[in-house]
């Protein structure tokens, strides 16, 4: 009796496309399109407490109340908080190129009194000090495309 021929297998290899838009939301997408259209940093205000939250959001997370659309514009400028020296060793196999430059990264609270991370344009280790006064520097050309590409770095104003 002969013996059936083995199940064979073809492998075929397609690139499907997946594309997809993300929303923001209602709060948020305000303070992007503020920042990329305005060069401002906005934020909503609580009806109840009268807190300012940040990021802007929907809900007073203290109060449980709806927080409405009492915007209020926050200064761009800071105190840097902390920060770390970021170094990037990685490269990307694909492009034979560095990925990213080394820079110092800061979490920075704002005069308005909320806390922001973003980059530095000080590059000097010996000059980045806790405590030292800072404003955002924003993308002049072009159109930013969200919260981290519309301020390019903030940039020392007093030490
Ligand atoms: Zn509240």
């Amino acid at each position: 009796m002969a013996q059936e021929p083995s199940q064979e297998y073809i492998h075929v290899a397609y690139t499907m496309s997946r594309p997809y838009r993300w929303s923001a939301g209602k709060y948020l997408s305000k303070l992007y399109k503020e920042m990329r259209d305005s060069k401002k940093l906005v934020t909503n205000r609580c009806p109840k407490c009268k807190e300012l939250l940040w990021p802007p959001q929907m809900v007073c997370g203290r109060c449980k109340v709806r927080a409405g659309d009492d915007w209020v514009e926050l200064s761009d400028k800071g105190t840097v908080a902390g920060y770390t020296y970021l170094v990037y060793p990685l490269w990307d196999p694909h492009a034979g190129k560095r990925v990213g430059e080394d820079h110092p990264y800061a979490t920075i609270l704002l005069d308005d009194g909320m806390y922001m991370v973003s980059r530095l344009e000080e590059q000097d280790k010996e000059k980045l000090k806790v405590g030292m006064r800072v404003q955002a520097v924003w993308r002049e050309e072009g159109r930013g495309r969200g919260l981290d590409e519309d301020i390019l770095y903030f940039r020392t104003i007093e030490q």
